[in-house]
């Protein structure tokens, strides 16, 4: 999953926005990627709400005067593994192979 996707993920537990990211491996896609091109294309690749790469919103990044310039990479860098957390109700959720499992940990009998 991308960065970008924090700006849109909320807890299907308790709606609880936005998720703790913690990452343990990303990669960084090539500047030809077809999908980000698009995006760019579209000038749509700000993050909205919340920035996962900065782990800030994005009314803080304003006032903090961060360039949502940032957020190209928010497209570009693919987490691959890693933990995102309800801050919320606490519910836990692993990224897997770049996909983010939406189902709380408590559904899996073992710790895939
Ligand atoms: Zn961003
Ligand atoms: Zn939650």
């Amino acid at each position: 999953m991308r960065y970008k996707l924090i700006d849109i993920l909320a807890c299907p537990e308790c709606k609880g926005f936005p998720l703790a990211l913690d990452s343990k491996k990303e990669e960084r896609l090539p500047d030809n990627n077809e999908f980000v091109k698009k995006r760019h294309n579209k000038k749509s690749f700000e993050c909205s709400v919340f920035c996962g790469l900065k782990n800030k919103s994005i009314k803080t990044m304003k006032s903090q005067h961060i360039g949502a310039e940032i957020c190209r990479d928010c497209l570009y860098i693919n987490i691959i593994s890693g933990n995102l957390s309800c801050t919320r109700c606490k519910a836990e959720y692993s990224i897997v192979g770049g996909i983010p499992r939406m189902i709380p940990k408590r559904f899996f009998k073992t710790n895939i």
